[in-house]
């Protein structure tokens, strides 16, 4: 999704908006935890604001499926994403967030990509009370109570204990 800079000069106060839906199926294969993104819908301003800058300022939105990441259900999810970038045509070090003007044109894809990459959770959960899938039976424990618990916590402890017991003992 490119932008010249002709046609932000074109606007009245140099102040262009733009409204869009893109499709980011790439993000879906490379995130873990994102199972599916609905078309995002892009509504922009960009605003020139010296000859070698523009603002650029206006949210994304769309629906996200993620999965959680305690039971690895998937489940749906709205999402909006506030905005604010620049790009220059002047050099950018490596400090700076600034995109770059090239050639008398913004790019606008990778900003948004980034964008809404941030805005995926990095361990998304179905509820905040999801129990989880039971580490010894793999049964869903929301939707099935089983009686593991016990069994699974006893070994461990007590291999812990005889293993802190031996260190002790030397
Ligand atoms: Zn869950
Ligand atoms: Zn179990």
């Amino acid at each position: 999704m490119k932008i010249t800079m002709h046609q932000i000069n074109q606007q009245q106060n140099h102040l262009l908006s733009v409204t869009s839906e893109i499709s980011f199926d790439e993000v879906v294969r490379s995130v873990r935890n994102l199972a599916g993104l609905s078309p995002i819908h892009v509504d922009l301003q960009l605003q020139k604001v010296s000859d070698n800058r523009v603002e650029v300022t206006g949210r994304l939105s769309g629906e996200m499926t993620l999965i959680c990441s305690r039971c690895l259900k998937r489940f749906p999810q709205k999402f909006i994403v506030e905005l604010e970038e620049t790009f220059t045509s002047a050099p950018i070090d490596d400090e700076s967030d600034d995109y770059a003007i090239e050639q008398g044109e913004l790019d606008l894809t990778e900003m948004l990509r980034e964008n809404l990459v941030l805005a995926i959770p990095f361990a998304p959960v179905c509820e905040e009370d999801c129990k989880g899938i039971c580490a010894v039976c793999g049964n869903n424990r929301n939707e099935q109570h089983c009686t593991c618990e016990q069994e699974q916590v006893d070994p461990r402890f007590e291999k812990l204990q005889s293993l802190f017991g031996g260190k002790n003992q030397k």
